[in-house]
């Protein structure tokens, strides 16, 4: 029996498909175009806990959501982008729609289907796959010969959320932009956001044209990047009657260009692209705006994430005197504001903490393998596709400083090409397993905090798996590098088992 021909159990409230996909998001619907083109013959499922599809997409309502990268490389590489650079969160869920709609994968998502538990046989060779539904409380299982993690990587229902000291006093409404109220009106409101990040950026703009004042309230500054959402380039070329396809090649191999341009800069000569960032900055804010307290980070450029400003509309609202900055520590929450450490009381009557989120390891789900629980911490990552000890199993996780789906798209041919090897081989099960030579090989963290450190990684290193000081035990984090490294990938180099 080979890997993807594996039959289920018999037991009847078990359903078997060959590869089970969790998450319905970017990744998960990627994954599923990818697996249904080269394997149209085998059966798959989508599982998602939400109510729809899009995940990020989905759950983000917060005013002006929207991406921060261009749609040419945050779009599929086979699905070619229409728009502007930069789309809102409805645009992406239509991209998201006709691919759905185009690979007819509609019938293959189950939505309100949440996984709580995953364990693999290495008897049956299967992984039993425990789910509930969201809307009736009904338990489910499915079986699967290879499990497809595309879970994203932080937790949907539960946002990062510090308490202050004092929240319980405050007159006001406190609201996280990743639990957004559909009813929340801002006209006239004098509205503190707390944090600087992609999120403020994107909110401040759009929430400024209607409330009395917005005040981004930051401890520490981020770097800010404005570009126009439309690329000259791709104007030329629509006008010029180009094919899509091509626009799309076109304008994904520019911004590539640009981006791993920026990235080698961050790293060869950070001064001089601080100096290029805070410039461009200058151009852009009010005469006598203090550029160095509010906008110039202590972190090397790209340490963080380097947060997008389409056309310039933060700065605008700085100009107009809708929104304002503030740097400081926030000492407490009073009972119509928030005071801070340098003495000053911010009024306020809505507060928005625009904190983030935790990372979310494989998305709740607990792993067991062969009756043992499998403590992630102490697993390596497998070019950060699959983990050491855990069989038939890949997951997704994309790049922070490039588009995200670069990495889903190269993860998705990468574990088609894996699941073809196996079958020629007549293998049943994969498993990423040490060497004698790597048994000794130094763990490290999951993340390089001096390559890159915002403070979502940072908080949940210690329940994230580790990596390897060599490949194939690394999750190399440029696009550059993985675009020729992982389909290049010897899957028989040792590293992988095959049974
Ligand atoms: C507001 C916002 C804007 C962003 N903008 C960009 C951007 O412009 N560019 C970029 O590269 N990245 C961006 N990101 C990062 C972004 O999350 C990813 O790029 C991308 O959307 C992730 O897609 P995904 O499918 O991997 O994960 P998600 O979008 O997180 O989707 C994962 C899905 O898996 C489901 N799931 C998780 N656990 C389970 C479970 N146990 N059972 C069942 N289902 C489960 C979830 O319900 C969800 O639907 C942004 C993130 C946020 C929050």
């Amino acid at each position: 029996m080979t890997l993807l021909e594996q039959t289920g159990t018999t037991e009847t409230a078990t359903e078997h498909v060959d590869v089970l996909i969790v998450g319905a998001g970017i990744s998960g619907i990627g994954a599923a175009h990818h697996l249904q083109e080269r394997f149209p013959g085998k059966s798959f499922a989508v599982l998602d806990a939400l109510e729809d599809r899009g995940g990020t997409w989905w759950t983000h309502r917060y005013p002006g959501v929207r991406s921060d990268s261009d749609l040419f490389t945050f779009g599929y590489r086979f699905k070619p982008w229409r728009g502007a650079s930069i789309a809102t969160s409805q645009e992406i869920l239509s991209y998201l729609d006709e691919v759905i709609d185009e690979d007819g994968l509609r019938e293959r998502i189950r939505f309100r289907h949440r996984v709580s538990a995953a364990s693999w046989s290495s008897e049956d060779r299967l992984w039993t796959v425990e789910v509930t539904r969201e809307d009736t409380g009904e338990e489910l299982r499915f079986t699967t010969g290879f499990l497809w993690m595309c879970q994203g990587y932080y937790d949907h229902g539960r946002p990062y959320r510090p308490q202050w000291e004092g929240m319980d006093r405050f007159g006001g409404l406190v609201v996280h932009p990743q639990q957004w109220p559909d009813d929340l009106d801002l006209t006239g409101k004098r509205v503190v956001v707390i944090g600087s990040g992609a999120t403020a950026a994107t909110l401040i703009p759009a929430i400024a044209q209607t409330a009395e004042h917005v005040t981004m309230l930051q401890r520490s500054p981020t770097f800010f990047f404005a570009r126009p959402k439309t690329h000259e380039l791709a104007e030329t070329l629509r006008l010029l009657d180009v094919p899509d396809e091509w626009t799309h090649e076109i304008l994904r191999r520019a911004y590539i260009a640009e981006g791993d341009e920026i990235t080698r800069m961050s790293f060869e000569s950070p001064d001089e692209l601080r100096t290029m960032l805070l410039d461009a900055m200058r151009e852009q804010l009010p005469e006598g705006f203090d550029i160095d307290r509010h906008f110039n980070p202590t972190y090397r450029p790209w340490q963080q994430r380097l947060a997008l400003i389409p056309d310039g509309d933060l700065f605008a609202a700085l100009r107009e005197g809708t929104a304002s900055v503030v740097t400081d520590t926030i000492e407490r929450f009073t009972a119509t504001g928030i005071a801070l450490a340098s003495g000053e009381e911010l009024p306020a009557d809505v507060v928005v903490t625009a904190t983030g989120f935790d990372l979310s390891v494989f998305g709740g789900v607990a792993f067991t393998v062969d009756g043992e629980p499998v403590d992630f911490s102490s697993r390596v990552t497998w070019r950060g596709v699959m983990i050491s000890g855990v069989p038939n199993m890949a997951y997704v996780f994309g790049y922070f400083r490039h588009s995200w789906t670069l990495r889903a798209d190269l993860v998705s041919e990468f574990v088609c090409r894996l699941l073809a090897h196996a079958d020629e081989r007549g293998a049943g099960t994969v498993v990423p397993e040490l060497r004698p030579e790597d048994a000794d090989m130094p763990l490290l963290p999951w993340a390089d905090a001096e390559n890159f450190n915002p403070g979502y990684v940072t908080r949940s290193m210690h329940l994230m798996f580790k990596q390897g000081d060599r490949e194939p035990w690394t999750h190399l984090l440029e696009y550059a590098q993985e675009r020729t490294t992982l389909p290049a990938a010897d899957l028989d180099d040792g590293t992988l088992r095959y049974r």
